[in-house]
C-alpha cells in the first residue's frame, strides 16, 4: 500500500506574521535575508499553499534584485529604491515575510507625492545569469546624456523638453528651485535669433528685447 501523498492548499491570502496586514498573489513582499545585518529581499508573490491543516505556509517568488546585487552593481542613475524584476523564482517559508511593499512603476513612481519607506521602483528587468537588462537602452537626458535617476534634482528647458542637473548647467539646486522659466544654453541661443528677426511691435518681442536690454 502507498501512503498518500500529503496534500497541498492553495491559499488566496496569507496575514504576515505579527501583524494584521494580509498579502495575496500578486503583492509585493519584503523578505528577511539569511544575514540579518543585511536589507530584506523583495520579491513579488506568485502564489500561497499550505498543507491540508492551513499549516507549513509556503510563498512561491519571483525575485526583485538591488542594483547592487546585479552582475553590473550600482550605476549612478539607479535610484536609491530602484529594484529589477528578475527571471529567478524561489519557495519560500511565509515565516520570511517580514512585511509588504509597493513596487511603482516609473512613471507612478516619479509622480509620488511623497516616497515611503515601504516604495520601491521597478524600469528594468534582469536576466540573472548573464545580467542583461530588457530594456538595454533607455532614453538619456542632460548634457551628462545620463538616464533619469528619480533621486536627482533635474529641471526641465521650455524649449526642448530635455531636462538638466543643475550642477551640470553651472547652477546649484536652490538657483534652480526658484527658476520660474529655464532654457537651455542651446535653446536660449535659439531665442535670441528669433527675437532678432521678429522685432516688430507685440507686447511678446517687447519683452523679450528688455531682457536683452538688461542682459548688457
Ligand atoms: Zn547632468
Ligand atoms: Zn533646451
Amino acid at each position: 500500500m502507498t501512503k498518500p501523498k500529503p496534500l497541498r492548499r492553495s491559499l488566496d491570502s496569507y496575514t504576515i506574521k505579527g501583524t494584521d496586514k494580509s498579502i495575496k498573489p500578486g503583492d509585493c513582499v519584503l523578505m528577511r535575508a539569511p544575514n540579518r545585518s543585511k536589507l530584506p529581499y523583495i520579491a513579488k508573490v506568485e502564489s500561497i499553499e499550505s498543507d491540508s491543516r492551513g499549516r507549513n505556509v509556503r510563498v512561491r517568488v519571483r525575485w526583485y534584485y538591488r542594483p547592487e546585487e546585479s552582475i553590473g552593481g550600482r550605476r549612478a542613475f539607479h535610484g536609491s529604491k530602484e529594484v529589477f524584476l528578475s527571471d529567478h523564482y524561489d519557495v519560500q517559508s511565509a515565516e520570511t515575510i517580514e512585511g509588504a511593499c509597493v513596487v511603482h512603476n516609473f512613471k507612478n513612481y516619479v509622480r509620488l507625492a511623497s516616497v515611503g519607506n515601504d516604495d520601491y521602483f521597478c524600469r528594468f528587468e534582469y536576466d540573472s545569469r548573464t545580467g542583461a537588462f530588457k530594456p538595454d537602452r533607455v532614453a538619456v537626458y542632460c548634457t551628462c546624456e545620463m538616464p533619469y535617476n528619480p533621486d536627482d534634482l533635474m529641471i526641465q528647458c521650455e524649449g526642448c523638453d530635455d531636462w538638466f542637473h543643475p550642477s551640470c548647467i553651472d547652477m546649484t539646486a536652490e538657483e534652480a528651485k526658484k527658476l520660474e522659466h529655464f532654457f537651455c544654453q542651446n535653446c536660449s541661443s535659439n531665442e535670441e535669433k528669433k527675437t532678432q528677426s521678429t522685432q516688430h511691435g507685440s507686447k511678446n518681442s517687447e519683452a523679450k528685447v528688455d531682457n536683452k536690454r538688461r542682459r548688457r
